[in-house]
């Protein structure tokens, strides 16, 4: 029996999560100590019953009240806010499954990393925000970090920790997003609607507008950086829009290993979850005469400018990679608003990246937190600074 708590429990990760626990045994496998969500209280009600919650948090202040009201009578504690957050990451839960979206997830994650807790990490931007500090306080604690973003998790399932010494390169797979073939001029009118569909993978909205720019992928790059010890030249993209390969890793003798499988979450979930022992799960099988063949193509950094930042990030060290994250963040928010255009995100974290090169690295989550600020607060005033010109 193991005790969890899962962090963003009502998004896209959280409900597969669930899902996940329910095929390991449920109730009989897992105890579930707290869920969080954010806006959408019925479901996150809905679910701490369901699954017999002792916590239930809504990180938003206002919605305290809905949620008691909700979960009345049940038995289940209600809290609120970001030390609500915390409440649910201190429980004795040795297992989170971090799955907030952004940087508001980083302080309840850290948080129970520091207490030792096993981390299933979706929620990728602690690692890019945080990074060094990140891994340490999981290492200094104890637990393990369990990698959930699939494309990770396909690599901490085919690296062989014995075989390190031999590692030569880690090839990132990226579906291409929608706009794989399109040129600038027509990703440059898209709305934030057209941008969200995803060929492949059925996710939340940032990540799946992040699959359009290639954010996404960029971010990941620098997950890979922290999570596998590799230097940046180490790091591959290839563009492979069937999403069956969820990555690779190559050997100095030449030799490269893949995981493969359907474009599930449940999957890599399961993975996390079930760690050491793999699980029996119920998702869709590959059939490859099906299949019949696999694409791939050289990522576009002329099209796609992330993948660019990322690895200016990465070359420029100090805290490039927590400005080029929240700058996007706030762009992001700037272009779901209609305030800029689909191309104008990369161009608000290039420039707040290029404004704040004198960050050095972080001592403490604290000066990543205020460089984290800092960022947000210049990016929203080019955001405000379009709409005035
Ligand atoms: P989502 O938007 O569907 O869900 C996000 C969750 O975070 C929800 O529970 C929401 O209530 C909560 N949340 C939102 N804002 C919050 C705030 N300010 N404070 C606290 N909680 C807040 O997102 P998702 O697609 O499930 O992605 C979650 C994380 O997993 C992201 O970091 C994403 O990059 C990563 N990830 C997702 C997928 C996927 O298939 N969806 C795949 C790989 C990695
Ligand atoms: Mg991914």
């Amino acid at each position: 029996m193991r005790k969890i708590t899962v962090l963003g429990s009502t998004g896209s990760i959280g409900v597969s999560t669930l899902d996940v626990i329910g095929q390991l045994g449920g109730r009989e496998a897992f105890e579930v100590l707290a869920l969080t969500g954010n806006g959408n209280i019925p479901l996150l009600a809905e679910q701490a019953i369901a699954c017999g919650a002792k916590l239930a948090v809504t990180a938003s202040e206002e919605l305290y009240s809905e949620l008691k009201d909700a979960l009345a009578g049940t038995g289940i504690q209600v809290a609120a806010g970001k030390s609500g957050l915390i409440e649910a990451a201190d429980m004795e839960a040795s297992l989170v499954m971090a799955a907030i979206v952004g940087t508001a997830g980083l302080a309840p994650t850290l948080a129970a990393a520091r207490r030792g807790a096993d981390i299933a990490l979706a929620n990728k931007e602690c690692l890019v925000s945080a990074g060094t500090l990140f891994v340490e306080a999981v290492e200094k604690a104890g637990g393990r970090l369990l990698p959930v973003d699939s494309e990770h998790n396909a690599i901490f399932q085919v690296l062989e920790e014995n075989q390190r010494h031999a590692l030569e390169r880690i090839v990132l797979t990226a579906s291409g997003g929608p706009f794989r073939t399109w040129t600038r001029e027509q990703m440059a009118g898209v709305t934030a609607a057209v941008a969200r569909v995803h060929p492949n993978w059925s996710m939340g909205l940032k990540i799946s507008v992040g699959s359009a720019s290639m954010f996404n992928k960029a971010l990941e790059m620098i997950e890979a950086k922290h999570l596998f010890r590799v230097a940046p030249e180490q790091i591959e993209v290839i563009v492979h829009p069937q999403s069956v390969i969820h990555s690779m890793v190559g050997y100095t003798d030449g030799s490269v290993l893949a995981q493969l499988g359907c474009p599930d979450m449940r999957t890599a979930i399961g993975y996390a979850l079930a760690y050491p022992a793999r699980p029996a799960l119920n998702v869709e099988r590959l059939d490859f005469a099906k299949l019949a063949r696999l694409d791939f193509e050289a990522p576009d950094e002329t099209r796609f400018p992330a993948l660019r930042l990322a690895r200016l990030a990465m070359t420029r060290g100090g805290q490039q990679s927590a400005i080029m994250n929240a700058a996007e963040e706030t762009a992001f928010e700037a272009f779901v608003e209609e305030k800029i255009g689909f191309l104008e995100m990369a161009d608000v974290a290039e420039a707040v990246m290029e404004d704040m090169t004198g960050w050095g690295a972080a001592a403490t989550v604290e000066d990543v937190f205020a460089c984290d600020a800092e960022a947000r607060r210049r990016a929203g005033e080019w955001v405000r600074g379009k709409r005035a010109a």
